[in-house]
């Protein structure tokens, strides 16, 4: 038995299996393959935070900009907690061997990006999460109380008593590459599973974000929130990949300007008479917003998918060529290899651009110190968010598959890694407190019962049902929606899931199986939460409503 199990190794998972493990506690991390494979990893732009506290000026403007961001919704509490951490958190993080930029004169090199009013965002070039995930890496494997199980799939979570009204964790089932399946008695599980990009045809999101953790905690009796805020990043490459490379606001936050081709052509006209013609004032997001190119994620790329829609074209063009290319290839060397690699060249060359979907605002319903919510079991909301009055006994979620409220309706530039780490810290406080108090565990627990079940054959039926789920969720519960839209893929989702059921009670697990149950299962409530809000608001853009 292990006090603690974690699930995921990005950002969240790590950070807290240190406080754990410091702490005392014999830890377990469990992550579906290696250490690093995380959108943590993948993270660009960098960790928003006011380092001085004192100025309160700062901390109010980061405050207003994550609400505003948020559309109204987001929970003023938690904003205002999660802003003022910030400053002791990433100084955290640096003692754990982060390695953020600076300037000459020693002070942190402070980035913008789109929807923050002051430059705030801390950042190691454009591979801030890869420094992140380097430094959690090695404090983790240095500490002797971690258990470090990786290829490992967090399968199903134990309940002590799965017809008890009160549920209560009493460990988890695991599913090895080799397809065996061990149980682990745990006091507590924190899942910190990431997001779930996957359930879309274009993502940013690596292959593991396939929202394993909301399904698991759902199945287990857990309330989730806001899941119909789904945020696509305006700026992925566009070349046909179905896992594009991200091209960071911060690029934009350092003058870079989106157009069409016939932007571009009209700016370059312009040019022959005044060479000093501003490139923004040609962009066809200037229409949309004031801001131009630097308007929040959602106005760009809601405005880049209704351009897209008109001129019929996979992309859009984003335009460096009235910048310092110098500059911007040591400011974004990532960037710059990666696009140098596809014959284009950063502070030349016009970089094709579309929407990818990135980031999951919604997730399991949390409340301040990462504990979840139990929903009301005897409701049939089909969105699973109708709470009750009662935790999930022994259960956490933090960072990017955790609802704080922190982001309401749409989620600020580099407010993620913060909210997770943030998160991550006070659930690791939460779950010390808990194990101290919590009662004595069962110390015998059931196996996975496999049974009858036979090794999967033809793995063709779920290749193609996973490709339809994410056409499905691509074509009619995206970036722009509308009620038949919805109605289709609710019927479509209705079958897939009746499908893969079928599947899995016939078939021995394997991650494929898995991972679609998972994602056919969130996928549902997905579309239920998008159908059953009646308000545009943020992400969440429904073409019938006023
Ligand atoms: C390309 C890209 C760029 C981004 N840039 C920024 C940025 O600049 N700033 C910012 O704030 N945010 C950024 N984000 C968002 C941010 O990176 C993520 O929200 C954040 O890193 C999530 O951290 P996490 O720890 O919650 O999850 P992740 O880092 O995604 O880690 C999830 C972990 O869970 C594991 N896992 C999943 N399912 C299972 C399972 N069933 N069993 C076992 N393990 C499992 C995965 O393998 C992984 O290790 C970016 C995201 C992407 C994709």
């Amino acid at each position: 038995m292990v006090d603690v199990t974690i699930v995921g190794s990005g950002i969240a998972g790590l950070f807290v299996a240190t406080r754990c493990a410091r702490a005392g506690q014999k830890v377990a991390l469990v992550t579906k393959q290696r250490l690093s494979d995380s959108s943590t990893n993948r993270a660009q732009g960098g960790i928003a935070g006011v380092l001085d506290t004192n100025d309160s000026e700062a901390v109010d403007a980061h405050i207003r900009d994550t609400l505003e961001a948020g559309a109204g919704i987001g929970d003023e509490k938690i904003v205002r907690m999660v802003v003022k951490e910030a400053a002791a958190r990433i100084q955290d993080l640096v003692n754990e061997g982060v390695n953020f930029d600076k300037e000459e004169n020693g002070a942190y090199d402070l980035a913008m990006e789109g929807g923050h009013q002051e430059r705030r965002i801390l950042h190691t070039k454009d591979a801030t999460g890869a420094e992140i995930e380097r430094a959690l890496i090695a404090s983790c494997r240095s500490e002797k109380r971690i258990t470090i199980y990786e290829d490992c799939l967090a399968l199903d979570l134990i309940l002590d008593d799965r017809d008890s009204d009160e549920r209560k964790i009493a460990g988890l089932w695991c599913l090895n590459s080799d397809g065996s399946v061990f149980t682990l008695p745990s006091r507590a599980v924190l899942i910190a599973t990431g997001g779930a990009g996957q359930l879309w045809r274009h993502t940013t999101n690596p292959s593991v974000a396939t929202g394993d953790g909301i399904a698991m905690a759902v199945r287990a009796g857990a309330a989730v929130a806001d899941l119909e805020f789904a945020q696509f990043h305006p700026t992925a490459y566009s070349n046909g990949d179905s896992n594009p490379f991200l091209i960071s606001e911060a690029v934009r936050g350092d003058g870079a300007v989106l157009m069409t081709a016939e932007d571009l052509e009209n700016w370059h006209q312009a040019k022959q008479t005044d060479s000093s013609a501003d490139p923004n004032d040609f962009s066809f997001m200037r229409q949309t917003d004031a801001r131009g190119s630097l308007a929040t994620r959602d106005i760009v790329a809601r405005a880049i998918d209704t351009e897209l829609k008109r001129s019929g074209r996979h992309h859009v063009l984003l335009v460096t060529e009235h910048l310092d290319a110098v500059h911007l290839a040591s400011r974004f060397p990532n960037i710059a290899n990666k696009m140098l690699k596809n014959g284009l060249k950063i502070g030349i060359d016009a970089i094709p651009v579309a929407p990818a979907a990135h980031y999951i605002v919604g997730g399991l319903a949390v409340n301040e110190w990462g504990e979840v919510w139990q929903r009301d079991l005897n409701s049939d909301d089909p969105t699973f968010s109708t709470k009750s009055d009662r935790l999930v006994d022994g259960l956490f979620a933090i960072g990017e598959t955790a609802c704080t409220g922190l982001h309401g309706a749409n989620r600020l530039a580099s407010n993620s890694l913060l909210e997770a780490v943030v998160f991550s810290h006070r659930a690791g406080v939460r779950v010390l407190e808990w194990l101290a108090t919590a009662a004595e565990e069962k110390t015998s627990l059931p196996e996975w019962r496999a049974d009858g079940l036979a090794d999967l054959e033809e793995h063709a039926p779920l290749v193609h049902d996973r490709a339809q789920l994410r056409s499905t969720m691509s074509d009619d519960v995206g970036l722009v929606k509308s009620n038949w839209r919805m109605k289709r893929a609710q019927r479509r989702l209705a079958l897939l899931n009746e499908e893969v059921e079928r599947i899995w009670r016939r078939c021995l697990p394997s991650r494929e199986i898995v991972e679609l149950r998972n994602m056919v299962q969130l996928a549902q409530m997905i579309m239920a939460a998008s159908l059953a809000r009646e308000v545009n608001v943020g992400l969440h853009y429904n073409l019938d409503l006023t």
